[in-house]
């Protein structure tokens, strides 16, 4: 219930005021996400790069309101993929469809995505598609298709295991050859859509897991659930796949103690490094996946910390 309601508080513009300006609050907020500009983002990556880490950088901003900030948007990441081939960091990048206008000018995000996979190719990136809630999961898949159709295949998108229809989207992507990030699922999503309880979002992911561990180029599973780590693990040891044949990815902030574990043992890890002020719903989305995150914004709320 506590995780609906705030869930329900991503898109609360009056919320995220408040959450900016609230000093309880900035502290966890770093935390998660590495600093307002892009040097800070890269920065991190730069560290991480350092630990044997990969990366992938998200520039934070989803469900835009005007077209124009669609090419603001694509503009930072064209800035990021130059940035990223001058230093030749082992970076990806993560882009939110909706943040380059999905759901406002079609036309136009297709034209961005297409301009973004052409760059990142020529830099030798990888573009993930982060999966947004269920009413764009189509479109974005779609966005996937076309990149391929159009020659960019170093385009792929993130596949939610709470949802229904993933067992039929791993197969469409896969006969594609994109690659894939398996992640459970951070939105809120109706009954009709999406598995509910933790052990069916679980068993969904094993599921679709196993498949991209045997079908499937370059699988990235992204989770942070150690059973599910140990447990793709030893289906790959088992099918006999290399441990450079698959990744796991986390997010920055997350884990930091397990991340280092799967790199001394060997494993590929990619961190996902988000930067940018638009933070706030990427925030509450990360406090949702934590009880204990819960009872700290309540507390925040209710404490006169409010301005
Ligand atoms: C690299 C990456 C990319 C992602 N991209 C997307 C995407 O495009 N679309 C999408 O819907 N979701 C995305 N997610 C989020 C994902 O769907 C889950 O909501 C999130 O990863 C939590 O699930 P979990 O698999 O880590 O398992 P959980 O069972 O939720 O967590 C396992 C353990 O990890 C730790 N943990 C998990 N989350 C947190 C947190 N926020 N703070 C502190 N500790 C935590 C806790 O110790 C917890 O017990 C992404 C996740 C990762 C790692």
């Amino acid at each position: 219930m506590l995780r609906w309601m705030l869930l329900r508080a991503a898109g609360d513009e009056r919320l995220a005021r408040w959450a900016a300006a609230s000093p309880t609050v900035r502290p966890v907020v770093d935390r998660y996400i590495a600093g307002d500009t892009l040097g800070a983002g890269l920065k991190a990556a730069r560290g991480l790069a350092d630990a044997g880490m990969a990366v992938t950088l998200d520039h934070v901003g989803e469900y835009i309101t005007d077209a124009s900030q669609a090419d603001e948007a694509a503009q930072v990441y064209r800035e990021v993929l130059s940035q990223v081939a001058a230093e030749d960091l082992p970076a990806g990048i993560s882009v939110k469809p909706t943040q380059l206008g999905l759901l406002l000018e079609r036309d136009r995000c297709e034209k961005l995505v297409a301009d973004l996979a052409q760059r990142a190719a020529d830099a030798a990136v990888h573009v993930t598609l982060d999966m947004e809630d269920h009413p764009v999961t189509e479109a974005t898949v779609a966005l996937v298709e076309q990149a391929h159709a159009a020659g960019a295949t170093n385009v792929g998108c993130a596949i939610q295991a709470a949802l229904h229809r993933t067992p039929d989207d791993v197969r469409r992507l896969t006969r594609l050859g994109a690659s894939i990030r398996l992640c459970k699922g951070a939105y809120a999503e109706p009954v009709h859509v999406a598995w509910q309880r933790r052990v069916e979002v679980d068993r969904a992911y094993l599921e679709a897991a196993r498949h991209l561990l045997r079908e499937a180029d370059y699988p990235r599973f992204a989770t942070h659930d150690h059973r599910l780590v140990a447990a793709i693990k030893r289906e790959a040891a088992h099918l006999g796949r290399p441990r450079d044949s698959y990744e796991f990815q986390m997010l920055f902030g997350v884990r930091a103690d397990m991340q280092r574990a799967l790199v001394a043992d060997g494993y590929r890890l990619c961190v996902y490094v988000p930067f940018g002020t638009e933070w706030f719903p990427y925030f509450t989305r990360r406090l949702a996946e934590r009880p204990a995150n819960l009872a700290f914004f309540l507390r925040a709320l209710t404490s006169g910390d409010q301005r």
